[in-house]
């Protein structure tokens, strides 16, 4: 990973945005500019001059994962040991992330940096953070084989009686067993009615004939998520549960042929939305139709009705359009893709036709 080349690209937008220096604290952020993977750190990129600070837990562990930086390390607060650096470097702008520092943070550097100007910013790091380099991309590849791998797997452990925590702690022994570094997060598991609620947190529910089952889950893989749902049946479904699949099936394909470099977020949004609004189903698909994927589970771009900026190539997205019937049961296909030049690259290869256990 080239952190050099991802802090030349920030410090190359400094003057667009008025700034001498932008202060990234968003541990996230963080990890993409510096490599450093501890639990408190900040960056201060101004070109060749950059600066990491840490506290006194991860002077050793920052040593050798931002090797290459100049590095601070701090007793009791970053105000203090900032406003040192931003002295010495003669810096009178600095730019910060109005998404990710709190009032008392920005109060107490404010307070620390006397006669120097913060300037409120965009989510820069985080839009830089939508391209993915090959790195990313294999990660990324490989947390969803991992993924595949435990969802054809998990489709063994099921059975009449079990229950939706139990398969969810299947998802997980799974995932860890076929190669994750962790869990995406926790997974969604949810029986039958169940599915008709989007994010499903699994209970006691048990498992019967004619149930469908909505499984949302992933690998983490060298700190980059997977995000994957399907929605299988066990038994015979009721029948408008399988027109319901077969709709969404069909919107998630039309998403996934809209994608392409410089279509917007609302253009895929709108292919998709379109299917399951001439079903006559418009109302009961109540999310956006996908969101980016890597560092971050939920990162830019997204997908959905009010994002009109355009794809990038090298972006990854889920597509995952969802039909929700409260007391009869629902249905999500959710896939990561690669944005391309004229299409999309899906990143995994479980089926999306309807699985009749
Ligand atoms: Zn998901
Ligand atoms: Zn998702």
């Amino acid at each position: 990973m080239d952190h050099h080349l991802r802090r030349s690209t920030l410090s190359d937008r400094l003057s667009s945005l008025e700034v001498d220096a932008f202060l990234v604290t968003s541990l996230t952020n963080v990890r993409y500019m510096t490599g450093f993977a501890g639990s408190n750190g900040q960056a201060l990129v101004a070109g060749d001059e950059s600066v990491f600070f840490t506290d006194g837990r991860y002077t050793e562990q920052a040593g050798h994962e931002v090797p290459d930086l100049e590095r601070v390390t701090y007793s009791d607060a970053l105000a203090s040991a900032l406003a040192e650096q931003v002295s010495r470097l003669g810096v009178r702008r600095v730019g910060f992330e109005a998404d990710h520092l709190s009032v008392r943070s920005y109060e107490r550097l404010s307070d620390a940096l006397e006669g120097v100007d913060l300037v409120a910013c965009d989510d820069e790091v985080g839009r830089i953070r939508w391209i993915k380099d090959d790195e990313e991309l294999a990660s990324l590849e490989r947390a969803q084989t991992v993924t595949d791998q435990a969802f054809d797997d998990v489709l063994e452990t099921l059975a009449v009686g079990v229950t939706e925590q139990q398969i969810a702690r299947n998802l997980e022994a799974l995932l860890r067993r076929d190669g994750a570094d962790g869990l995406s997060f926790d997974p969604i598991v949810a029986f039958g009615e169940n599915a008709a609620e989007p994010h499903h947190e699994p209970g006691h529910r048990m498992l019967e004939e004619g149930d469908v089952i909505t499984m949302d889950f992933g690998a983490l893989f060298g700190a980059y998520h997977a995000d994957m749902t399907r929605t299988i049946a066990f038994g015979e479904p009721a029948s408008e549960l399988k027109k319901i699949h077969d709709i969404v099936r069909q919107a998630q394909q039309a998403g996934i042929d809209a994608v392409h470099e410089g279509a917007t977020g609302a253009e895929v949004d709108a292919a998709a939305r379109g299917v399951i609004e001439g079903a006559g189903y418009g109302d009961a698909f109540s999310h956006g139709l996908g969101h980016g994927v890597g560092l971050d589970i939920h990162e830019g771009p997204r997908l959905g009705r009010e994002f009109t900026h355009v794809l990038p190539a090298r972006a990854v997205v889920t597509v995952e359009p969802g039909i929700y019937v409260p007391g009869l049961g629902g249905v999500r296909i959710e896939d990561m893709v690669e944005v391309t030049a004229d299409a999309c690259r899906v990143l995994g290869n479980a089926s999306r036709d309807l699985i009749e256990l």
